[in-house]
Order: structure tokens, then C-alpha cells, then sequence
């Protein structure tokens, strides 16, 4: 019952495929099993860009694909999955997996909370999220398997979700998430029955368990295109409910001024081919709330530093809560933070010994944000700059005639 399209109709440039995604279906196919490429990469190969990484959907259980690779490992408990590596390339290798039946066990939401049964491959389709993420490629015989009418959605850019929209979103709303991470990153419309419902059923996400929001939300903010996704998730009337951390954020004037700011400097970093730490940003989305709370610890008769410690402990622990930080992105953030009232002591020895801290990139780049959004003057970024950049000579006469 799927379309099938072969490459004259679909027009995939077989240079884009990884020659290892090509190894794993032919390995599989050789076995005797069915095997393609799916999901984010067959849509990215529609759209002529090169997929970041190639997952494969087969009928071999897991088992059955651990045995035929020499470096291959099954992981997760209830649906396990099989990763094969090569070198540094990983490959995420996944039995059809059956839709979610009707007595699936449930929350008192109506969130499924496991559907880890093996199925066809119509049902894999079936339970996957978008019809633009439904199709499957097999590259021994160049074809395109489309069960959702996804090649035409693609060349429409329409973002439609599978099925009864009210559902799905009920199964997992952290598909709502998706929705309007894929719309802002792919530039799609999202389609009118898609869209309808979010707004009603955003508050389901807090049933969501964090970790899972939180991985999703890392990848909206690190899609390159972070801005964007906060323009759509305004746009859609979103940015109340469904993610608890942009409520924050977005109550405060200030803050959206330098959320805009960190999250446009992100992007661009990604443009540009450069790293983010998730530290840092999420050092940046709570710095106002961290402010507001290190204001109020002061009036309160509070010293600065000892001030800004306990602001930072109180935001820290009721994200962690929410969002799954793990601790390492936890300290990141509190390093960059604790780093700020550094920057303000510029005499005798105190800003080269600020130039050795092991973050000291971080907290600069943090400090000129906030110079940027109107935080603070811009004077003491640009002195940073010129202490930064400049020779033994530089510094020791920009820190003789600091005020
Ligand atoms: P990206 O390029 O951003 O990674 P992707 O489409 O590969 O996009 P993934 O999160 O890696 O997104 O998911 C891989 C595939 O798994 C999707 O294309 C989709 O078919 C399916 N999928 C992922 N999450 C869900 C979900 N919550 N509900 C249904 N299907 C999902
Ligand atoms: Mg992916």
C-alpha cells in the first residue's frame, strides 16, 4: 500500500547518502532481512541536504542485527534499538516497531507510557510523527517508500502530523514540541488540524517526564535556528505552557532582550560551524531570573557574592526539577554566573588571575551579552576586549588607568 517511487520521481542524489548507512542496509539485506534508511534523513535527502545522521529501520530483531556487525550494541530496556559503530560513526539501527494498541498501558492523561512491541513496517510508519518522517529509502534499489503521502508534503513544505492530531498529541505531546521545532528549522506551513490543537493541549507537557522535554528542547535551541522556533512558538501562542523555562524568561523585558541576543549569537555560532554548551545557554535563558533573585538576596542585606551563590542555588534547583539538568551543564551555569562580579574588579592582579579561569571564554562572552542587551555599560566589555586581546604592555596600562 505505500507509493513507490523510484529515482526518477523522487530525484535523491546518491552522493549524499554515508557510505556507512549503505554498509549497514546491504549488510541486513545480505542477511536476508529488509532494511532502509528512515525517518530525518530520507526527508533531509528529499530536501537535497546532507542528513546529519542516518537511522535504519528493519525487521531484524535486535538480536539478529548485533550478530552481523563486530561492533554493534543493544541499548534501552523496553524498545531497544542497536547501535553499530564504525570508527566515530554511529548508526542507529531500529526493528519495525508496532503502533501503540489500544490497551497500551496509560497515565491519567493518556500518555502512552509503553508501546514496545515489534510490528510491520505500514505500522512503523504508522506511529511515527510527521509525514515528511515517514518514509523510508533502500538504497540497493533506489527507491522511496511513502506511506503518508510525505513526497508531497515535502514539495508543498506542509508539516502535517500522522493520524488524528488530538491523539497524538494525548500519546506524547512532546510532539507538539516537534512540531514547531521542525516548522521553524524546515521553513514548512505547518498544516491548519496540525496546528489547531496546541494551543489547548500544551499544558500536557508537564506530564511529560523532564528528561525527555529536556532533550527535545536542547534540540530546538541547538537547531541553528533557536530564534526562529521562539519567533513560531509566540507566534502559535506556545510560549505560555509548554515549556516551563520560556515562561520564565519571557515574563521579564529585560530578559527577552537577552535571550534574543544569546540565542541569535548561538545560531550563528552553529552557522559558522562552531560549538555551544548547553551550559552556556542555559546560563543565559535564566540569567534574569538569577538577577532577580541576587537583586532581592541583596536588599535584603545580603553581600554581593554570598548574594549571587544562593540566587544562583535557588534557580538551579527548581530548573533541575523541571528540565533534567544534568550536573554538568548545572556547574557549567553556575561557573559563568559566579564569574560576573570578577569582571567588575579590574585593579592589581584580580583580572589576570580572572584571565587564567578555565571558563574564562565562557564568562567573557556571557558579560558582553549582557553589555549588549543594555545590562550593564558597555565600557567594561569593551575594556575586557581590549585586556583580552592585548599585549603584557596593553594590560598593564588598561589596569594602571581603570577609574
Ligand atoms: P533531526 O534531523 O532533527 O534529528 P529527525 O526526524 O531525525 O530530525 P529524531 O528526533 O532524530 O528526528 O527522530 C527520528 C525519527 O523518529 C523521526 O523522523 C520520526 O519518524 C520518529 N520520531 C521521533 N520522535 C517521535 C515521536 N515523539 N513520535 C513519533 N515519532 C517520532
Ligand atoms: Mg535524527
Amino acid at each position: 500500500e505505500p507509493n513507490v517511487l523510484g529515482p526518477k520521481q523522487h530525484g535523491i542524489d546518491p552522493k549524499l547518502l554515508s557510505s556507512n548507512a549503505v554498509r549497514v542496509t546491504s549488510t541486513l539485506q545480505e542477511a536476508g532481512f529488509q532494511a532502509f534508511v528512515v525517518g530525518g534523513a530520507v526527508r533531509d535527502l528529499l530536501l537535497n541536504v546532507k542528513p546529519k545522521d542516518f537511522d535504519i529501520a528493519t525487521n531484524a530483531t535486535p538480536e539478529q542485527v548485533k550478530r552481523l556487525f563486530r561492533r554493534a550494541f543493544i541499548i534501552g530496556k523496553r524498545f531497544q534499538i542497536v547501535h553499530v559503530m564504525f570508527g566515530q560513526d554511529l548508526l542507529e539501527v531500529t526493528t519495525f516497531r508496532g503502533t501503540a494498541a489500544a490497551n497500551a498501558p496509560k497515565d491519567e492523561h493518556g500518555r502512552v507510557l509503553r508501546d514496545n512491541t515489534f510490528g510491520s513496517q505500514a505500522e512503523d510508519a504508522e506511529r511515527r510523527d510527521f509525514t515528511i518522517n515517514a518514509m523510508y529509502y533502500n538504497p540497493a534499489t533506489q527507491e522511496v517508500l511513502d506511506y503518508h503521502g510525505g513526497i508531497e508534503d515535502i514539495r508543498a513544505k506542509t508539516l502535517r502530523i500522522i493520524g488524528v492530531p488530538e491523539a497524538r498529541y494525548r500519546e506524547d505531546p512532546v510532539r507538539m514540541l516537534r512540531v514547531v521545532r521542525f516548522a521553524a528549522k524546515l521553513k514548512f506551513q505547518i498544516e491548519p488540524t496540525t496546528a489547531e490543537p496546541i494551543r489547548v493541549m500544551a499544558p500536557l507537557i508537564n506530564n511529560v517526564p523532564a528528561a525527555r522535554v529536556f532533550d527535545e528542547m536542547l534540540k530546538l535551541l541547538m537547531s541553528g535556528q533557536a530564534l526562529a522556533c521562539l519567533q513560531q512558538l509566540r507566534k502559535e501562542g506556545l510560549h505560555h505552557g509548554l515549556l516551563p523555562l520560556l515562561d520564565v524568561v519571557l515574563e521579564q523585558p529585560l530578559g527577552i532582550k537577552f535571550v534574543t541576543l544569546a540565542l541569535d549569537s548561538t545560531d550563528r555560532r552553529i552557522a559558522a560551524g562552531k560549538t555551544v554548551s548547553p551550559g552556556f545557554l542555559f546560563a543565559s535563558l535564566l540569567w534574569h531570573q538569577v538577577l532577580e533573585k541576587w537583586t532581592a538576596y541583596q536588599a535584603a542585606g545580603e553581600f554581593p557574592i554570598p548574594g549571587l551563590h544562593l540566587a544562583a542555588d535557588d534557580v538551579l534547583d527548581s530548573q533541575t526539577e523541571k528540565l533534567a539538568l544534568q550536573r554538568k551543564i548545572g556547574s557549567d551555569m553556575r561557573d559563568i554566573w559566579a564569574m560576573q562580579p570578577r569582571f567588575e574588579r579590574r585593579n592589581g592582579k584580580n583580572p589576570y588571575k580572572l584571565l587564567e579561569h578555565l571558563r574564562f571564554r565562557a564568562g567573557y562572552d556571557f558579560l558582553l551579552l549582557r553589555c549588549a542587551s543594555g545590562e550593564i555599560d558597555a565600557e567594561l566589555g569593551e575594556w575586557w576586549t581590549a585586556f583580552y586581546e592585548g599585549d603584557e604592555i596593553t594590560r598593564a596600562d588598561l589596569v594602571a588607568n581603570v577609574g
